[in-house]
């Protein structure tokens, strides 16, 4: 996902640094991290859980190292500094949180832009790393990397937090690509609050350049999930000269309007923070080019358009 900024990283007796058991057929999910309260993942403060795996790999992306899934090549073992990684035989690179220091030097290695350093963890660890936090949190946010990709597990975590009774307050969403097909949104559609949606460019070619991928799929997720009631945002990466071009501009807000003039619309600036070299090549993204994204939206139609995470000093 191409998220922005968040606030302070996680600190304190985490479940998740902790080795954990996992039960044989128990639901898991590959964590990348956590946060443990923003305002910038959806409504009011939020946990919000990076999930490791995305089927793009988009030239923006702010959280690059959560794109590839490890294939156990063994290049970033020696790299660790503390002994946090080990191959313990052929095909497994395993990781031990309690040395890592998070200093990110195995990713650096990595040829697939992985990070060995995540974790496995089930379900119900996760719902008892949430419960303690609970009464300061408005709900759950998991993103990645691309959330959907475990959609049967994350299915599971939401079923499990609305069914708790000192949890079931918890607003669920997801912030995805949109690529999952339609039938395999459905069994998460009782237990999902909402999906934030990123729509990166309405002209497929374009998107193609930015992704790797064309958008048929985003496409056709943002019109079911509209249909089904759960579209919670649509978002757009601003970058200058790129996605806020004229024609560009036009093709979004037509497409989008035809979905819902009034379904919220989230513009983002694009930064350099976090992101490979690669995406160097634009500059980063001013608060006046949003507003003008913005004005050119909302005179194409839209009627509720706004921004997040764009710093105006
Ligand atoms: S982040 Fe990677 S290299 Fe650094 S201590 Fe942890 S496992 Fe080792
Ligand atoms: S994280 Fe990357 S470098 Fe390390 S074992 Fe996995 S694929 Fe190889």
């Amino acid at each position: 996902m191409t998220a922005p900024a968040r606030g302070a990283p996680v600190r304190g007796p985490l479940l998740l640094h902790h080795p954990v058991t996992i039960a044989p057929g128990a639901p898991v999910l590959e964590v990348a991290g956590v946060v443990r309260s923003s305002a910038v993942d959806g409504p009011g403060n939020r946990y919000v859980l990076f999930l490791q795996g995305c089927n793009f790999d988009c030239t923006a992306c702010h959280n690059p190292t959560t794109i590839g899934r490890c294939d156990a090549c063994g290049a970033c073992v020696p790299v660790c500094p503390h002994g946090a990684l080990s191959l313990p035989e052929p095909g497994v690179v395993a990781y031990d949180p309690a040395p890592c220091d998070r200093c990110k030097l195995c990713v650096t290695v990595c040829p697939i832009d992985a990070d060995p350093a995540i974790r496995v963890v089930p379900v119900d660890v996760l719902v008892e790393e949430i419960r303690p936090l609970a009464r300061f949190l408005s709900g759950v946010t998991v993103t990645g990397g691309e959330p959907t990709i475990q959609a049967g597990a994350l299915a599971a975590l939401f079923a499990a937090l609305k069914a708790d009774a000192g949890l079931g307050h918890l607003t669920t969403l997801v912030d995805t690509n949109g690529t999952l097909p339609p039938a395999r949104w459905k069994p998460l559609l009782p237990v999902l609050d909402g999906a934030m949606v990123d729509l990166k460019a309405a002209s497929s070619d374009l998107h193609q350049r930015l992704t790797g991928h064309d958008n048929v799929a985003v496409k056709e997720t943002i019109r079911f999930l509209s249909s089904a009631g759960k579209l919670a945002e649509v978002r757009l990466l601003v970058v200058e000269g790129v996605t806020d071009t004229d024609e560009e501009l036009a093709a979004w807000a037509e497409f989008v309007a035809a979905v819902d003039p009034g379904i919220p619309v989230r513009l983002m600036a694009f930064r350099h923070t976090g992101t490979r070299e690669r995406a160097r090549i634009w500059p980063e993204t001013s608060p006046e080019a949003v507003d003008r994204v913005q004005e050119r939206l909302t005179a194409l139609g839209l009627t509720a358009v706004g921004s997040i995470g764009v710093s105006r000093r």
